[in-house]
């Protein structure tokens, strides 16, 4: 016998509020980060990003009403975290030839939290029997995985005309 009486909808729930969390400071901070690379690509990769981070939030926002919940975040520490370490490398490298690369394992970190956290959530959602929701989350999951695919692909370009 569980020593409390939470549940896994409670859980459930409490990771929402944590990746609605996140993507509005990712939503911020992609704002920032498409003024950064020197790399057109980059920054249009960002910006394409930052309208896909919009309709993940909306998404959010459906979920939180079908579980009959106001759209709340929790703080993600994690987020900001993440984001504080990209802030200080963009810093330190401003106006060098590493910085496109920096930028690119940042938002790799970024896309990686949501990756682990879609995942997550999707799987909690089936197994509550949420099947709308865990369509929606698997539509985020997917957004995020295809643009950390986009970011491993540019970064390698950059190898690439680096080498020759
Ligand atoms: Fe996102
Ligand atoms: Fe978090
Ligand atoms: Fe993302």
């Amino acid at each position: 016998m569980a020593a409390s009486d939470k549940t896994l909808d409670d859980l459930f729930v409490d990771m929402l509020k944590d990746v609605y969390s996140a993507e509005k400071q990712i939503l911020a901070a992609l704002g920032k980060m498409t003024k950064m690379p020197d790399s057109e690509k980059l920054a249009l990769a960002f910006d394409t990003h930052r309208a896909e981070t919009e309709g993940q939030i909306e998404r959010l926002e459906q979920i939180f009403a079908s579980v009959g919940k106001p759209p709340q975040g929790k703080t993600c520490a994690a987020m900001q975290g993440i984001l504080q370490e990209a802030n200080e490398m963009a810093e330190e490298f401003k106006g060098s030839d590493a910085l496109d690369a920096g930028i690119i394992a940042s938002a790799q970190a970024i896309e990686h939290y949501e990756i682990t956290r879609y995942g997550t959530l999707k799987s909690w959602a089936l197994e509550l029997g949420m099947q709308d929701a865990a369509r929606l989350l698997e539509r985020n999951l997917q957004e995020e995985k295809k643009t950390d695919q986009l970011l491993t692909k540019v970064a390698e370009e950059r190898i690439n005309a680096r080498a020759a």
